[in-house]
């Protein structure tokens, strides 16, 4: 697991983040609350280990901004001295997964974390969502406004890198290097596999999300919204 630890306790912070270290995982530190937000939503975490009192920022307060500018984000684990329900309650208000009070036995941190990041949106949400659109990658299906779509490979990647993307322009330059290495046959090749994935997710009846963006490339969205 990659694992960002936020805790000011020098002697816990090297305690704990060697043991997690010693089970195998890769582990980042903070030493604050205000960097360790910066990292949370930069970094692909699996999972945050986060103590309550911090500087600049304390925890619950550094939860809530996870939370407020993730969405979902990774889970957090807060880890705390305190132990009363009302301590508990504030922690779940602000976007807490689940809680250890101090002090605590690494065995015990690891299998929380273990579990958490089992449940973890990013081990779950292997679906892309596009408007109407979504793209089951674990089980390569697609589906429109609910009907299964039918598309070939190159036409799935293709999907994925637009997906990945939306709103946001794919030019034709990286679908060839994530198609062909770089080595596209012929610009005509790429178009007519858009062509195909066009005819396939803009059927009639649905406002297209497929757009050409003359010259760079292709997007998906709805035409006119972002
Ligand atoms: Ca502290």
């Amino acid at each position: 697991m990659r694992i960002l630890l936020i805790e000011d306790h020098a002697t816990v912070r090297a305690n704990t983040s060697e043991q997690l270290e010693r089970a195998g995982h890769e582990v980042d530190v903070a030493v604050d609350g205000r960097s360790g937000l910066l990292l949370a939503l930069a970094g692909a975490y699996d999972v945050l280990v986060l103590d309550l009192g911090l500087p600049h920022l304390d925890g619950l307060e550094l939860c809530r901004r996870l939370r407020a500018q993730r969405g979902a984000g990774p889970p957090v684990l807060m880890l705390t001295a305190r132990d009363t329900l009302d301590d508990k309650l504030e922690g779940f208000a602000a976007g807490a997964d689940d809680y250890l009070v101090k002090p605590f036995e690494a065995a015990e941190l690891l299998v929380r974390l273990q579990a958490l990041a089992r449940r973890s949106p990013r081990a779950e949400s292997e679906t892309l969502v596009v408007d109407d659109l979504r793209y089951d990658l674990g089980a390569l299906r697609v589906e429109r406004a609910g009907r299964p779509l039918t598309l070939n490979r190159v036409g799935l990647r293709i999907l994925r890198e637009l997906m990945t993307a939306a709103p946001r322009v794919v030019t034709r330059e990286q679908l060839e290097r994530v198609l062909w290495d770089g080595f596209s046959p012929e610009s005509s090749v790429l178009r007519s596999h858009i062509y195909a994935l066009r005819k396939a997710i803009d059927t009639e009846g649905l406002a297209p999300l497929v757009q050409t963006v003359r010259g760079i490339g292709y997007r998906l969205a709805r035409e006119g919204g972002a």
